[in-house]
């Protein structure tokens, strides 16, 4: 792993090797998250552009000279990320832009942009040898975890909030996890994981907690940038839990930044759930974040005490990027918008991101002629009550032609 220079810990900036520490700074305890260094002279050496167009892999592993892994490690079997980016020529019309695109990330192995993420977990996880590994999820980044570790035949313990959706609990028993259904929230489920992990040896994909992660989250903006050919675009809206994904989009732009293969930095929009913005309030504030209550339709984005909310912020600072909020009726509205004008099917969390492109639309914080991404990050069918919940489901109809011709009648108030 020549590729890295450090591990450093975005509070008190100390660095170590990646064989030394597994997951935050023994100095600083849980909040000293560490960051991969690397060494871009090196890479630059191993991967270019003009490598990556003769490259036939179309998956995350296309980067893997950019990733914290062995170059020998074999690497898992499901195939995760090269998502599509659309350019939904209604949607575009609907909301009046002409360069806007939607990053499908619903079409990852488990239906959510945080299969990136488990796939180099469970690398890493098969680099140390661990048989059992451990995390807790609101939902999606479990259910990634246990597929991406039935994959390779290790043993997944997963903790989740009880109110986690069906679907997605569902996955998790289907993939031969073993669940605990937390009475709490999710940022207590967070907690007793750790605890488990450190009692039972348990190899642990906590977000933000593990260093990796937002390593394999970055790819999702490598990939945007070499599907627009290596030119950025100008805004990036991207949904907000604990700041996992937000810095990963963060990361992969720094990383093309500093290779020399984009010439600017997009300005990067994190939208959180007004029920659920504590990385919003410290951000607008300038403020300490402080924990909150969450209380969200987008399960996904329902956190509390955002686990990455340092390293989120300091990017924010950095890269002059923005956070915003919407509301649920925001939330269900771009469901139905993107479902209507695109076919594409995302989850409350998976849509956030558009909620915010159209308020930002609407308080002109994006022009029209902008190149903006939006980052669909999971799939609508994990959460079919919230959805069904942005619709009307008609009641049943007799089966004859005349009842058919009397629904069409109304078929408008079905809107
Ligand atoms: C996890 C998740 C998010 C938020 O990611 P964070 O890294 O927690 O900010 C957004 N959308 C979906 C669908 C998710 O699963
Ligand atoms: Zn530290």
């Amino acid at each position: 792993m020549d590729q890295i220079k450090a591990l450093k810990c975005v509070l008190c900036g100390k660095e170590y090797s990646p064989g030394e520490v597994e997951y935050t700074c023994p100095a600083c305890g849980p909040e000293g998250i560490l960051e991969v260094l690397y060494d871009y002279e090196l890479i630059s050496r191993r991967i270019s552009p003009r490598s990556l167009k003769e490259d036939p892999d179309f998956s995350i592993w296309r980067y893997k000279p950019l990733l914290p892994v062995r170059e020998d490690s074999p690497i898992p079997p499901l195939h995760v990320g090269w998502t599509p980016l659309y350019r939904p020529r209604l949607l575009n019309e609907k909301l009046g832009f002409s360069h806007l695109f939607i990053k499908d990330e619903g079409r990852n192995p488990t239906a959510s942009l945080k299969d990136r993420a488990s796939a180099v977990g469970i690398v890493k996880a098969l680099e140390k040898g661990a048989r059992e590994v451990t995390c807790a999820s609101t939902g999606n980044a479990a259910s990634s975890w246990a597929g991406a570790a039935a994959s390779v035949g290790l043993k997944s313990y997963i903790f989740v909030p009880q109110t986690a959706p069906r679907a997605k609990l569902a996955q998790l028993l289907i993939f031969g996890a073993t669940i605990f259904p937390v009475k709490g929230s999710y940022d207590q489920a967070f907690d007793l994981c750790i605890q488990a992990s450190s009692r039972f040896g348990w190899y642990n994909r906590n977000t933000a907690f593990n260093p990796y992660l937002v390593e394999g989250k970055k790819t999702v903006a490598l990939e945007i940038a070499e599907q627009l050919a290596w030119k950025a675009p100008d805004k990036v809206f991207v949904s907000v839990g604990d700041g996992c994904i937000l810095s990963g989009v963060f990361k992969g732009f720094a990383d093309l930044l500093n290779l020399g293969w984009i010439d600017r930095f997009p300005q990067i929009i994190g939208v959180q759930a007004e029920g659920a913005s504590p990385l919003y309030r410290a951000w607008k504030e300038g403020k300490p974040f402080e924990p909150v209550e969450p209380v969200t339709i987008a399960d996904s984005i329902s956190v509390g005490i955002p686990r990455n909310r340092v390293m989120a912020l300091r990017d924010l600072k950095t890269w002059k990027g923005l956070m915003m909020t919407v509301t649920d009726d925001e939330i269900l509205e771009a469901m139905r918008v993107l479902g209507r004008q695109s076919g594409v099917f995302g989850e409350p969390a998976g849509v956030a991101s558009l909620a915010g492109l159209i308020k930002a639309s609407k308080e002109g914080i994006v022009q029209k002629e902008e190149a903006v991404v939006v980052i669909i990050s999971g799939n609508g069918l994990k959460d079919i009550s919230s959805a069904l919940k942005a619709v009307r489901m008609p009641e049943p109809i007799e089966p004859s032609l005349s009842s058919v011709e009397e629904y069409l009648k109304k078929a408008t108030s079905f809107q």
